[in-house]
């Protein structure tokens, strides 16, 4: 059996120095904001050249306190909208549609499955006052184009890094493109803590300590709350995980690109697609290596005859979950749906074998309509 993803083996590698930092927070007797989160958001900051990072629970929140930043900051108001690819994961819709915005939801382009330029203008209204680029599968988004639009239209942009940590464009981190980025360290993202964990990153004084009030209930001072905020504080012992996992993050990066590259020059059925070539390897920071077939329920079949787990990022589109049925349910998206019915995840990690990657194209090299 090949494992989509093997967490187990990943943090194994670094078991002892996670274990050793699990004591030292144990041993401090200092468990909620820390010298632990202060380090963190130190070194993340530094890693996406940015002037802050600010940690916070989740990635969700990551997105949803920076867009209600905004709005406490008067940035932005009740109703705005705000342009998302509409093929991107739920949450980067709920972050929206929890602060009262509008979701604007783009088709993607359908080589890189991100935002395009043209396909932002296409929906341009006066209505919209930010943008929300999707880094999906670990990509960056054209993010030199979409910083020229905002400048243009005078549009906020919140970068989803949650699967493209460290992933760069003219060696500009993402993260440090918008005006701010959100960050995932759920276990299974590039950068993966223990539990759940995030992080937000700005070069905005004034965003970075709304957003540091907001996740500690509104409050720069004890007792005195300035905002109605939340509690979405990032923890210390997660906060001392991720300071381990960051020192490594840059050569897990490169492990996923050579088995991405791999699969690039060896896959070659003709019923398989691969998605559209980068210019550069550090655009794509291979959170997940997806490909496309119209024939996905047989390509299924014959992967798990082969022992090759996969997962489908993602079956159901926003705009058809039931969740959104009011608010969207009959817009029509053709292209994010025939996406969404084409798309599997090959397995793909830092800690696989050059045996299993092979397996892996083996399986997809051997897949035949009739069998
Ligand atoms: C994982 C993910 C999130 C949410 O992160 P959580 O830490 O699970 O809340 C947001 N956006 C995208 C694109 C993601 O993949």
């Amino acid at each position: 059996m090949i494992k989509f993803l093997d967490l187990k083996e990943i943090n194994a590698q670094y078991e002892s120095e996670l274990k050793a930092a699990c004591a030292r927070v144990i041993d401090s007797g200092w468990y909620i904001l820390g010298s632990e989160v202060t380090a963190f958001e130190e070194s993340f900051a530094k890693y996406c050249g940015t002037e802050y990072a600010i940690g916070v629970a989740n990635g969700l929140d990551a997105l949803t306190l920076t867009l209600r930043a905004w709005k406490e900051l008067g940035k932005l108001k009740d109703g705005d909208g705000v342009i998302v690819p509409a093929n991107t994961y739920i949450a980067s819709i709920l972050a929206i549609t929890e602060n009262n915005l509008m979701p604007v939801l783009v088709e993607p382009d359908e080589q890189s499955y991100n935002l395009s330029k043209s396909n932002i203008l296409a929906a341009m209204n006066d209505n919209v006052k930010a943008i929300l680029p999707v880094h999906l599968y670990g990509r960056i988004s054209p993010m030199s184009e979409i910083m020229k639009i905002a400048d243009e239209f005078n549009l906020l942009v919140l970068e989803d890094c949650a699967q493209s940590h460290g992933a760069e464009l003219s060696e500009k981190k993402c993260g440090n493109w918008g005006h701010a980025g959100a960050f995932s360290f759920y276990p299974g993202k590039n950068l993966g803590a223990l539990g759940d964990a995030g992080a937000i990153t700005t070069n905005d004084t004034e965003l970075a300590e709304t957003i540091i009030a907001l996740r500690n209930y509104g409050s720069h001072k004890k007792y005195e709350n300035i905002y109605q905020g939340v509690n979405s504080r990032l923890d210390e012992i997660q906060a001392a995980m991720l300071s381990v996992k960051l020192k490594y993050l840059d050569s897990e990066t490169e492990a996923r690109r050579l088995v991405a590259r791999k699969y690039r020059t060896e896959i070659n059925s003709e019923f398989i697609s691969l998605s559209g070539d980068v210019s550069s390897e550090s655009e794509h920071a291979y959170h997940l290596f997806v490909i496309e077939t119209p024939y996905r329920e047989r390509f299924e079949a014959h992967l798990k005859q082969y022992g090759i787990q996969y997962v489908i990022h993602y079956p159901i589109p926003p705009h058809h979950q039931k969740a959104y049925s009011t608010l969207m349910g009959d817009v029509s998206l053709p292209l994010t749906e025939n996406i969404h019915n084409n798309i599997l995840s090959l397995p793909i990690s830092p800690v696989m074998s050059e045996e299993e990657v092979n397996q892996v194209i083996t399986a997809c090299n051997s897949f035949r309509l009739e069998e």
